[in-house]
């Protein structure tokens, strides 16, 4: 079986590699907005930087007056598989991009953050998901 076993931490988040020029898109495309060429490769891409993310509305939830403070765990919804809030981030993949719309597993701290890609099956589909990584630069040496 030539099967990978599956990680515990879900799969691999993939990206079409243009086979002439390296250009790397996603989603898929019929032809390289590079070169034009019509042959790509998925690659496997684990790491993003954040570049921008924003937290939408729940709809499932009545939208509550402004409390006016910034609650860092809101209430959940008991019986919901995704509670929480939808975080919805654009991320460049590193080292050579390109540039993904994924959903965040948790909020991040900053622009610049890095984040863990992944994929995971939501109604079937393969989406790509992210969460934060924790921040190394700002780890002390102890
Ligand atoms: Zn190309």
């Amino acid at each position: 079986m030539s099967l990978h076993a599956d990680e515990h931490r879900g799969d691999q988040c993939r990206v079409d590699e243009c086979r002439a020029c390296g250009h790397r898109v996603y989603p898929a495309r019929l032809w390289c907005p590079a070169c034009g060429h019509d042959e790509a490769r998925p690659v496997a891409v684990d790491e993003g930087e954040l570049l921008a993310w924003t937290v939408m509305p729940d709809k499932g939830r009545a939208a509550k007056p402004d409390s006016g403070s910034d609650s860092p765990n809101p209430p959940r919804s008991p019986g919901l598989a995704d509670s929480g809030p939808v975080i919805i981030a654009t991320v460049r993949a590193v080292p050579v991009g390109p540039v993904l719309v994924v959903r965040l597993q948790a909020p991040p701290s900053h622009i610049g953050q890095r984040l863990r890609l992944f994929e995971r099956q939501v109604s079937g589909r393969a989406l790509p998901w992210a969460e934060p990584l924790p921040d190394q630069t700002r780890q002390a040496e102890p």
